[in-house]
């Protein structure tokens, strides 16, 4: 009998399916409940919402703060911040929408009982830069949870999610949801009449510094894996900036955050020889991206730009001076808590390798790239706009819905709004909340239909991997290497080597051009006919084995729309080897693209960039 028969198959009916508890998915629960009273409310999670997500184990600062009521910032400032950083291209409808909501969420926080330091002299927020405040977060993320389980109907935690259902009667309508239960491996079948994907970014689509025992040692939590991207992708929704993938520097190997050291404590990077190194770079890059150099901040990515550069000239590595600032010991202080309170990990990188930074300048380096919506970066899905302020070409529907009806996302999810961060994302998956219950009391009777027999072919689909293992074991003589399948660990590997050499990983220095694009995405094609040859053991494999189906899936989108895009437009980001300019002329336009799942075929197309603000 085949596996999945055995499966218990459990039903769940909801008005409001939200997909991933993480920051976007608890704002979305809380805000559908305060609209949607009457409505039923369904949040489901693949870990557990108290500590899940980019957040799980804590932040220091709330890095996405206005400060109205004080006069500190307005939204159209955010959203010109926004378009400076991410080299002109944001959706500024989406930025400003988010901008002029997200204090309310942090005032909610407070209320919740979230710490919030102050300034000492003026009683406001202590601010840690112009748009982050400080906060003691270490439990930042179950107060978050604490709103969302009181306001939903029921969260469903260790489900993985795999596949979104659509309406038996219209093929662009969503129905709902599958998935299993890691730990039971029963399987769900969410049925609900709109669904919001708040499934947090993708790391581990490109080969990490850190390989085998230090694999999990990533910047992005390891466990972000790309299902805010496929979910969609495989439904047929548009997607946009998908090339836009983001580098951070960091703190060699623990990947400890540099923000609260750059801004809070006035630390500053030097070369191996003890030089200032940026303005070094300053006429060569302006030669690569014209004025965009001279803007105030400097983009992120034209900052890692001019690290990457005095490296590979042979002055590495690059090191933060922070031995000045930890001689004031609450300065000291704060430069400890800050990685106590939510990257643990460095402070133990840094006791393991003899680095005290009150007496050495510890190094920095660049990250392998990450795809998210939600930082200094805005992949994502292509969303509506706000109905008082997006251009008609940007709304379609409800606000956030993508292009797929009833579908709605926030967070790391959408695309073109970079910036959000926790409290942007929080905002957004309420913003995306409010406008599914106007989706849902509209549709009134006109309730989508499930079809059995699509239910039953997922079911089929979704435990074959096991089904693999269980047939294929017996063919092993010796080890762990089977003729007939292959282990997601080695799925992994090979799809980050592919990503890394390929489409602009750290292998490559970033670099990448058209020849590689195309022998990428052939080599992504094998894999992909590989995949439904993976072979899982138990269900922990099989989330594994999940996980890596959607990573594939956003890798394929990102490799894509990095062919599509001839310019290189963030270099520090990912240069384009064959075209090494930014080209305003062709490309101050977002990308679009669309997956057929039907005939496998992919759309690329421009779409216009609208500067509203100022
Ligand atoms: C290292 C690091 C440092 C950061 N520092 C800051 C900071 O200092 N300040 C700040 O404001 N922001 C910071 N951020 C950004 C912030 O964490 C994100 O902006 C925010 O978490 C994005 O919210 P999200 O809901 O989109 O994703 P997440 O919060 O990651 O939530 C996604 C959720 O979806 C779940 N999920 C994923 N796939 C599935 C599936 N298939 N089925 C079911 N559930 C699924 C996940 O388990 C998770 O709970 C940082 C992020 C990182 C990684």
């Amino acid at each position: 009998m085949a596996l999945s028969t055995r499966k218990k198959t459990v039903f769940v009916d909801s008005d409001i399916l939200v997909v991933g508890g993480g920051m976007a998915g608890c704002g979305a629960t809380y805000e559908a409940r305060y609209w949607g009273r009457d409505l039923s409310i369904v949040c489901v999670e693949k870990a557990n919402i108290e500590r899940s997500g980019a957040v799980a184990q804590g932040l220091y600062a709330i890095n996405c703060y206005m400060g109205m009521h004080w006069g500190e910032n307005q939204p159209e400032d955010h959203v010109r911040y926004a378009r400076n950083d991410l080299m002109g291209l944001v959706r500024e409808d989406l930025g400003y929408d988010i901008a002029r909501h997200v204090d309310s969420t942090v005032h909610k926080f407070e209320e919740w009982g979230l710490p919030i330091m102050r300034n000492p002299e003026t009683g406001r927020y202590q601010r840690e830069g112009k748009w982050q405040i400080m906060i003691h977060g270490e439990s930042y993320k179950p107060i978050v949870a604490e709103a969302a389980r009181k306001a939903a109907t029921q969260i469903y935690n260790r489900i993985m999610v795999t596949h979104l259902l659509m309406d038996a009667g219209n093929a662009n309508r969503i129905a709902g949801c599958v998935g299993f239960n890691v730990r039971t491996g029963d399987f769900y079948v969410f049925r609900a009449k709109a669904v919001i994907v708040c499934a947090g970014g993708a790391s581990h689509i490109f080969k990490p510094r850190a390989v085998g025992e230090g694999m999990g040692r990533t910047w992005y939590a390891p466990w972000s894996s790309a299902s805010a991207y496929a979910l969609p992708i495989v439904v047929g929704a548009k997607m946009t900036q998908m090339e836009n993938r983001i580098v951070l520097t960091r703190f060699k190997d623990g990947y400890g955050p540099v923000g609260a050291y750059f801004l809070h404590l006035k630390t500053y990077t030097q070369n191996a020889y003890g030089e200032d190194y940026e303005a070094k770079w300053y006429e060569h890059t302006k030669q690569m991206v014209g004025d965009y150099v001279d803007r105030h901040p400097v983009p992120t990515c034209l900052r890692n730009h001019a690290l990457l550069e005095e490296v590979k000239a042979g002055r590495g590595p690059i090191r933060m001076v922070t031995t000045h600032a930890f001689q004031d010991p609450h300065k000291e202080q704060v430069g400890w808590e800050n990685f106590l309170g939510m990257t643990i990990g460095q402070a133990v990188v840094w006791a393991s390798q003899n680095i005290d930074p009150k007496h050495t300048n510890p190094e920095l380096t660049t990250s392998e790239p990450y795809v998210m919506g939600s930082h200094a970066t805005c992949s994502g899905a292509w969303a509506s706009g706000p109905s008082d302020y997006a251009p008609a070409e940007y709304q379609w529907g409800y606000n956030r819905m993508m292009t797929v009806d009833g579908l709605f996302g926030a967070g790391d999810t959408i695309g073109g709004t970079a910036h959000k961060f926790s409290s942007g994302s929080f905002t957004e998956g309420r913003i995306a909340g409010k406008a599914a219950v106007n989706y849902v009391n509209d549709m009134r009777s006109g309730q989508p239909q499930v079809s059995d027999k699509e239910c039953a072919a997922l079911k089929k689909t979704v435990y074959q991997p096991m089904e693999n293992y269980r047939i294929g074991r017996n063919e092993i003589v010796g080890g762990t290497v089977s003729p007939s399948y292959i282990l997601p660990i080695h799925g992994l590997q090979r799809l980050e080597k592919i990503m890394d050499e390929y489409v602009g990983g750290i292998g490559a220095n970033y670099t990448t051009n058209e020849p590689l694009l195309t022998r990428g995405l052939e080599l992504l094609q094998m894999l992909k006919e590989d995949m439904e040859h993976v072979g899982a053991e138990d269900l922990h494999q099989l989330q594994r084995t999940w996980e890596l189906h959607h990573r594939v899936i956003a890798s394929e989108s990102v490799t894509r729309h990095t062919l599509f895009r001839t310019e290189t437009r963030w270099p520090g980001y990912y240069y384009r080897a064959d075209h090494p300019k930014l080209d305003d002329a062709d490309w101050h336009c977002f990308t679009l693209s669309r997956y057929d799942r039907h005939t496998n075929a992919w759309e690329l197309e421009k779409a216009p960039v609208y500067h509203i603000v100022e």
